[in-house]
């Protein structure tokens, strides 16, 4: 249960005074939908009322706030003449400009002959100073009332800043004061405010430097978060262990026609791995291992053997894909790999409803299913196992704390193994894993010759196309992967679509299409004629950017590739150079690149180890440039900056640890204030994990 000190902040930001259901729902899209998600919607700018010069000495383009007295109203004659008000103070005379104005709103909050305060951006126009719908209009005395420093947030379309600000404002009205959670000792040195004093702080600045991820405010918020965030990897780890594993040891008997079927041999790095995974499984400890290997390098087989140790002793065995497309991909793989040892897999995702999904959820609760691959509606709270004893979270980058902490309460005694393809630098593999165990694939299966990469410009598209034609002829199968654009996934599909429709104008039906926005049949449909070869080339958006096998294919074109970060750049060219042929990647970019794009897309085309890229990506993230956190498959933080925080990381982790020992069920003082801590950034089941939460 929540505690109560926090229902003000979850409640639902409608409560707020001037919050109606249509800014709730355009809040909603960049900061959430409680309370609390305003506060952490941070300001990343500020306008600055305090310059407040005479008319004529004021600066074009500057926000200023000036003392003027009003004069006539000049009402328009037609709806496109703009409402303009005649003001003057003794140096000069402005003019205030309203489109679509209401006269009678002017006519009061204007009143000729009184002296009003207006703030906004000065224009000039040949002599004729002007103002374009002042941002405030007061008395003098109300306009003392405006804070001089406005912070700026981000918006998004629809939401104006002043709506924005007004809904913050209400929220930072009445912000707990919560009992100190963090060492007194660690506050003390670092010198960071309590933490109401630093969220008011965050929203307050008043000057720029006042926004720096470095202030103690923003530190302590973003330590809170961070703090969180360990605290609750290591309950889970806690958990796990409290609750003992049970040995798992098969006879290998499926595992031997299963690999006995494989059309080529494990590489050393793979046994390696599964003698690790057996080892675990082996010990009475629960397994929590992180399997991680660069895109192609063969994990899934070797999450495989994890599963079959669990079907030879009589359990049940999951793999869970963070995407639909994944899940069912994973199912074709996993049944053909299965099919001598006679065992089909099942499938559960968001698309199995009704008597389908009662028809796979009967067999996952009386046994008879061995092993389901699926979304994240494995773990949904009606699904039930007979004996769950291992579990595989796939490119586990896409799945936050809260996916493990449901899983970890699955089965009694789940063996978990994560594989990922990202290969996080070790300095910030503690958010996402905390201290797992981990396994590492470098080598890659042989025979495979690296990608040819290749960086054109935009305007030699027609080349591009033509090449692919070439290619095409020579049977290659070829990608095309048009960016997406953050802001709208409707602008993404349009561009895929347009795309299409140029390559089909050019290949006629060898061309298909598949985007996030399709429904499901018809993604499966497009990408099962890719993988047959129905058609040569696949549009696709970024959908296609994990996990998926087509050997065949070949050549991968990617649009506007300065737009995307380096991570899923390697992410999406590690989709070709899966056969033994010579494999093309063709990096197609804007005219105008900056250096950071520029030396991005250089590092593509000069190395493909992973490990590289993850580097030159955190310098190159060092060197100014924010690229998504969800490019890099990291968690996502909403206060912590992990280049800028990264100091903050050991702390946080040998905190947690420390907390946990000396109170591990939190429970002194310390302990339940760190309670709320958890409540706060919703780890709300990490707190069920504990014995008395
Ligand atoms: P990832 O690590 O990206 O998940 P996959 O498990 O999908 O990689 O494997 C990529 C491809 O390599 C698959 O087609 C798989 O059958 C093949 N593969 C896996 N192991 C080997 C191996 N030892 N030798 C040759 N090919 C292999
Ligand atoms: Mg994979």
């Amino acid at each position: 249960m929540r505690p109560e000190i926090l229902f003000s902040l979850f409640r639902p930001i409608t409560v707020l005074k001037g919050v109606g259901k249509r800014t709730a729902d355009l809040i909603g899209k960049i900061a959430g939908e409680n309370v609390v998600d305003l506060l952490w919607h941070l300001p990343d700018g500020i306008i600055d009322r305090r310059y407040a010069p005479k008319i004529a000495a004021a600066q074009a383009g500057a926000i200023a706030t000036m003392t003027v007295r009003v004069g006539r109203h000049l009402k328009p004659h037609n709806r496109r003449q703009p409402y303009k008000v005649l003001c003057d103070d003794d140096t000069g005379a402005m003019s205030l400009v309203f489109f679509h104005a209401h006269a009678d709103y002017l006519a009061k909050a204007l009143p000729e002959g009184e002296v009003r305060v207006v703030s906004g951006k000065i224009e000039k126009f040949g002599d004729e100073i002007q103002m374009t719908h002042p941002d405030h209009i007061g008395t003098a005395a109300e306009i003392e009332m405006l804070r001089k420093v406005e912070p700026v947030y981000g918006l998004t379309a629809g939401l104006s800043l002043k709506v924005l600000g007004k809904a913050i404002t209400a929220a930072l009205a009445d912000v707990p004061a919560f009992p100190e959670w963090l060492d007194p000792t660690l506050l003390k040195r670092e010198g960071w405010p309590a933490w109401d004093n630093a969220v008011r702080a965050a929203h307050g600045p008043a000057e720029l430097a006042d926004l720096e991820p470095t202030t103690p405010a923003r530190r302590r918020l973003a330590y809170d978060e961070l703090l969180s965030n360990q605290l609750a990897l290591a309950l889970i780890r806690r958990s796990m262990r409290r609750l003992k594993g049970v040995p798992l040891a098969g006879d290998g008997k499926i595992r031997q026609k299963v690999v006995a079927g494989l059309p080529f041999t494990l590489t050393g790095a793979q046994q390696a791995a599964i003698r690790e995974i057996d080892a675990d499984l082996g010990s009475d400890t629960r397994m929590l291992r992180l399997l991680q290997g660069d895109v192609g390098s063969g994990k899934t087989v070797v999450a495989l053997m994890a599963m079959l140790s669990a079907v030879e002793v009589g359990g049940q065995a999951v793999l869970m894909a963070p995407t639909e497309i994944l899940a069912r991909q994973h199912l074709a793989t996993l049944t053909n790999l299965l099919a001598p040892a006679g065992i089909q897999p099942l499938i559960l995702t968001g698309r199995e409803r009704g008597k389908p999904r009662d028809a796979v959820l009967g067999k996952l609760a009386d046994g008879a299913a061995r092993i389901a691959v699926g979304t994240h509606a494995l773990f949904q709270d009606d699904v039930a196992y007979a004996d769950l004893r291992v579990a595989v979270i796939d490119e586990q980058h896409r799945f936050g704390v809260h996916q493990r902490l449901a899983l970890a309460g699955k089965g009694r005694a789940v063996d978990v193994l994560v594989t990922t393809a990202t290969p996080i630098p070790r300095t910030l593999m503690l958010t996402a894993y905390g201290d797992m165990d981990v396994s590492r694939l470098t080598e890659k299966p042989a025979g495979r010759p690296p990608v040819k990469t290749v960086l054109i410009s935009g305007d030699r598209l027609d080349e591009v196309v033509a090449a692919i034609g070439r290619a095409v002829a020579d049977v290659a199968r070829v990608y095309w992967i048009c960016p997406l654009i953050e802001e709208s996934e409707t602008t993404d599909m349009a561009a895929a679509e347009a795309r299409h429709d140029h390559l089909r104008s050019v290949f006629g039906d060898r061309a298909g299409l598949v985007h996030g926005r399709m429904k499901g049949a018809d993604k499966d449909a497009a990408m099962a004629a890719f993988k047959d070869g129905g058609i040569d080339i696949l549009v696709a958006t970024t959908v296609v950017e994990v996990g998926v096998d087509v050997p065949e294919a070949t050549v991968m074109v990617v649009e506007h590739a300065e737009r995307f970060g380096l991570a899923q750049l390697h992410q999406l060219r590690g989709r070709i150079g899966r056969g033994s042929g010579q494999s093309t990647c063709l990096l197609v970019h804007g005219r105008n690149l900056g250096d950071n794009a520029r030396a991005r897309l250089r590092t593509m085309r000069e190395t493909d180890d992973g490990f590289v890229i993850a580097e030159r990506d955190l310098e190159l993230r060092g060197a100014g440039e924010l690229l998504g956190t969800r490019q890099s498959g990291l968690p996502e933080f909403r206060l912590a900056d992990l280049l800028e925080h990264r100091d903050l990381l050991p702390t946080a982790r040998d905190d947690a640890e420390l907390i946990l020992s000396r109170d591990p069920d939190l429970t002194a003082e310390r302990g339940r204030n760190l309670r709320i801590l958890l409540y706060l950034f919703e780890l709300d089941a990490a707190v069920r994990n504990l014995r008395s939460g």
